[in-house]
């Protein structure tokens, strides 16, 4: 294709051609020079989701006329030049147009630090604007159990749009109209609950402002907190440790497992705990049922159960497989019923005093508390669910900044005992590593010499293996992402694919990118791969864990042996599955 020598800011550079000004752009950022420091501004431009920025705000001077940047090519001798007057204006008057739109409640709005809008607004000089709701509000749509919709804060750059029908083949939000007189509305009228909604909340991860954001239960948690009546105990899942930091201007990418524990201990809980444990309980279950589908003749390939975006998916788009998934309750779920059975004896506390309240990277984990047959010990397995960006949020109300919290601290035992093979669950392709360490010692006998399943790992939509026990072969997939999901059933249906075993979760790259993990701007998505980065986190978390397969796990052994019995037996199924319904 050849390359391209152009100018931006003065400064030269040779790059691929055919490529756009505000790709090019991002290439220099790698560069350490001084045009390092002003990004060309986006809003509604996402790497992966939406590749035009229309918002007026993209914008950059070539030879004397102000060009969109989102769309135009670098040609050769290109001079471009970022921050002219004329690009300034052009900027100012984009983000005064979108403004006068937006309802400008910042106070109170969760996205308040992380919303793109905000910065710009600050950047660009629009500080003495009053904080004033619009006075011709349109109704907020709060039918969801999960997500919050408030149309007046939208600057309709498409960007939940694009997500949800291309990356998650659901298409439960859509628009009517043309630039900035679209109206953004889900696909029923009778709200985004009444769509087929799976509640991955990958609109609220890719959307700039507070136009779609989680429901907020943090008073839920500060309200049981302070009631004196009732026993709080949180629970956090693998991939919060892997994104809380982002939100205390930690790196990318930096484990803060113990600084959780340490927090959520300041923060009032009676008990913290750590999902690995119930991660490694669903491994323990889940490596039964499918040994005893592949031994029984039962229906096969059998698909993971942990994601309640995709057993919401399979619910609405594949009634008919509904069989194929296993009847495991998610880790998180799990864990609860135990809490409210097995630690409520042990401690000797009611288990209707039993607030469980679960830190999950995950918006459907909201959804999936309320489920019929979610209450194994004859309450609900779990009372609240928040999210990462909620738990940030409740720290910083409580003045308890994670940069200082001993880095060390320890979750509670006996259910803070995790295993390494718990702690990638929060990667896609963890559940399905974690499961083969234990499916192929079960079904051999024999102690693995490898406990990586390098295949399944990566950032890849689609992974395949094919693992040999005793001479039979197992052959896996995990997929993540629904479209993915969508596209690897599709196979399956038509007898192109012959696997035992499916990992399919809803976000891609897994829960380290759920709906409800710190907000990146569109600039460090563009450069990073944030997903991977944090996975990356998890996966050395695991290769330092002193015990790195499920059934090795001396708390999983303890409880079997003292509470449980049997995996797959009656105690199990009773706390432990679950069961679903055609939508
Ligand atoms: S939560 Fe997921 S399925 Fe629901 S509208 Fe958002 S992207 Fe679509
Ligand atoms: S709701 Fe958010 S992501 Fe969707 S169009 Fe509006 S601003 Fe963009
Ligand atoms: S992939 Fe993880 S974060 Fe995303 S919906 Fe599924 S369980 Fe939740």
């Amino acid at each position: 294709m050849g390359n391209v020598t152009f100018k931006i800011n003065k400064y030269e550079y040779t790059m691929k051609k055919g490529i756009t000004i505000l790709d090019a752009s991002f290439e220099t950022m790698k560069f350490a020079k001084e045009y390092l420091q002003q990004p060309i501004p986006t809003l509604y431009y996402l790497k992966g989701v939406t590749d035009i920025d229309e918002s007026g705000v993209c914008v950059v001077e070539v030879e004397g006329k102000v060009v969109n940047a989102s769309t135009t090519r670098v040609k050769e001798g290109m001079e471009i030049l970022t921050n002219t007057p004329a690009v300034m204006a052009a900027r100012k008057e984009a983000l005064a147009r979108i403004l006068a739109n937006h309802n400008k409640s910042c106070l109170y709005c969760l996205r308040s630090g992380s919303c793109e809008l905000q910065e710009l607004l600050h950047e660009y000089g629009f500080t003495d604007e009053p904080e004033l709701p619009k006075t011709d509000l349109q109704q907020l749509d709060l039918s969801s159990k999960v997500l919050a919709r408030d149309n007046n804060k939208c600057i309709k750059c498409k960007r939940c749009i694009n997500v949800c029908a291309k990356m998650q083949a659901v298409s439960a939000i859509t628009a009517w109209g043309e630039g900035l007189d679209i109206l953004v509305t889900p696909a029923s009228p009778k709200g985004l609950a009444a769509s087929s909604c799976v509640n991955c909340g990958q609109c609220v991860a890719v959307c700039p402002v507070g136009a779609l954001t989680e429901i907020d239960n943090t008073d839920a948690v500060k309200k049981a907190l302070d009631d004196p009546d009732q026993y709080v105990v949180a629970q956090v899942a693998p991939a919060v440790r892997a994104a809380l930091g982002e939100a205390f201007e930690f790196p990318i990418g930096v484990d803060v497992e113990g600084r959780i524990a340490e927090a959520l201990h300041r923060a009032g809980f009676d008990k913290v705990f750590d999902t690995k444990f119930g991660a490694d309980l669903t491994i323990m279950e889940e490596a039964q049922e499918l040994i005893h589908r592949i031994q029984r003749e039962g229906v096969l390939p059998m698909i993971t159960s942990c994601c309640p975006g995709w057993v919401k998916y399979a619910e609405h788009f594949y009634p008919d497989m509904l069989d194929h998934i296993s009847t495991c309750k998610s880790p998180h779920q799990m864990q609860g019923a135990i809490v409210k059975s097995y630690i409520a004896a042990n401690e000797g506390v009611k288990k209707e005093n039993i607030v469980m309240v679960s830190v999950m990277p995950c918006t459907a984990k909201k959804f999936e508390i309320t489920r019929d047959d979610e209450c194994g010990a004859g309450v609900p397995d779990v009372d609240i669910v928040i999210t990462t960006n909620e738990l940030a949020k409740l720290l910083k109300e409580k003045e308890i900044q994670l940069e200082a919290m001993n880095p060390k601290a320890k979750f509670d035992d006996p259910l803070g005992q995790g295993s390494g093979a718990g702690v990638i669950f929060g990667a896609a392709g963890g559940v399905m590593e974690a499961a083969l360490r234990t499916v192929v010692e079960k079904l051999s006998g024999k102690t693995l010499e490898k406990l990586d399943f390098t295949e399944v790992r990566g950032m890849n939509g689609i992974k395949e293996a094919a693992v040999e026990v005793d001479g039979t072969v197992i052959k896996v997939a995990a997929a993540s992402g629904l479209a993915n999901a969508n596209a690897l059933l599709t196979r399956v249906k038509a007898g192109e694919a012959d696997y035992q075993f499916i990992e399919i979760m809803a976000c891609p790259g897994g829960c380290v990118n759920g709906g409800g993990q710190p907000h990146q701007p569109a600039a460090v998505r563009a450069l990073n791969n944030v997903p991977a980065l944090r996975a990356q986190a998890l996966y050395q978390n695991d290769v330092c864990s002193q015990v790195r397969k499920s059934h090795e796990n001396p708390a999983i052994k303890e409880i079997y042996a003292k509470f449980l019995g049997e995996a797959g037996g009656e105690r199990a199924h009773q706390l432990l599955h679950t069961s679903y319904v055609v939508r």
